[in-house]
């Protein structure tokens, strides 16, 4: 089989579908990022928890909204099974499509100091991961090297086109609800997410990852006072605590903290699923 690589992101690979030109073979590896940087240690199996829980979160909106999703692509070398997701070809749009749920994080930070989070007026009275009285959509711009930056709503049309910014806002919010549902039955919490979209002709399509604790900020059960994050807030944790922020070499991961991050992904997939990870298809890197 011959294969053309035609993206090498920081966490996965897109190759052209020898099969199929208009489709993509989504290879997730191991590699783990914080602070937009791609830290030298593996986390064993992330590539496939990635791949299995977003498969299963395609599969969930797939009736309500379109998804690149074609399958979890089995005829493909051993060493990426259970890893590569088969997809459709997009035009992708320059656009993160952040949906936040909850007060938290830089949010709960301005809500104290003047009532606001991302410029809008909040209740008063709300408590730290409260949720918000209507998910907030709060695009970035999708930098190809460094920091994404906040777009307000007259740049997001500027980028995109007024109706098209307004079809990623209530595709983006529709999305996000049908997740936090789920999620909510599962005994988690969808605290924000992250949403990509390609077209395909003029169609919107949903696409990238989605659900993933890469994609997402996830909490075990309510949030209370002290959340019990199941995504990389554990690992960004411990690198501001070892003076990181994305600058300067990386600290590197004691074993213990990267067995506990495999953990939170997997107690992600099977919460959600019901579904064992051992029965997963293929190994770790
Ligand atoms: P990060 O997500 O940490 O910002 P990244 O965006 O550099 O990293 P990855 O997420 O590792 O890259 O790689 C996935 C790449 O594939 C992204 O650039 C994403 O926009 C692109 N992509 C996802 N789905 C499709 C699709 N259906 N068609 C074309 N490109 C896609
Ligand atoms: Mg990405």
């Amino acid at each position: 089989m011959s294969l053309t690589r035609v993206g090498v992101g920081k966490v996965r690979e897109t190759w052209v579908d020898p099969r199929d030109e208009a489709a993509l073979l989504v290879v997730a590896t191991d590699r783990v990022s914080a602070f937009d940087v791609v830290l030298p240690e593996l986390v064993p199996d992330k590539g496939r928890l990635l791949t299995a829980i977003a498969a299963a979160a395609f599969e969930r909106v797939a009736s309500d909204v379109a998804t690149h999703l074609l399958e979890v692509a089995t005829d493909v070398p051993d060493v990426w099974l259970g890893r590569t997701l088969r997809v459709r070809r997009l035009a992708m749009l320059p656009v993160e499509c952040v949906v936040r749920g909850r007060l938290v994080g830089s949010a709960w930070e301005s809500y104290q100091r003047d009532g606001t989070a991302f410029g809008r007026e909040l209740p008063r009275d709300l408590d730290f991961g409260a949720p918000f009285p209507e998910p907030l959509f709060t695009p970035t711009t999708k930098a190809h090297v460094g920091h994404d930056l906040p777009l307000g709503p007259d740049e997001l049309g500027e980028l995109v086109g007024e109706r098209r910014a307004r079809e990623l806002a209530d595709r983006s919010l529709e999305v996000f609800s049908l997740l936090a549902s789920w999620f909510d039955a599962k005994g988690l919490t969808l605290v924000d997410a992250k949403f990509e979209f390609g077209l395909d002709g003029r169609a919107l399509v949903l696409a990238d990852e989605i659900a993933t604790p890469d994609a997402a900020r996830i909490v075990a059960g309510d949030l209370g006072q002290n959340p019990q994050w199941l995504d990389k807030q554990l690992l960004r944790d411990w690198l501001v605590a070892e003076g990181f922020r994305g600058e300067g070499p990386p600290p590197p991961l004691p074993s213990d903290l990267v067995g506990e991050l495999r953990g939170r992904y997997v107690t992600v997939y099977e919460t959600l699923t019901g579904r064992s990870f051992d029965e997963w298809p293929g190994s770790a890197d």
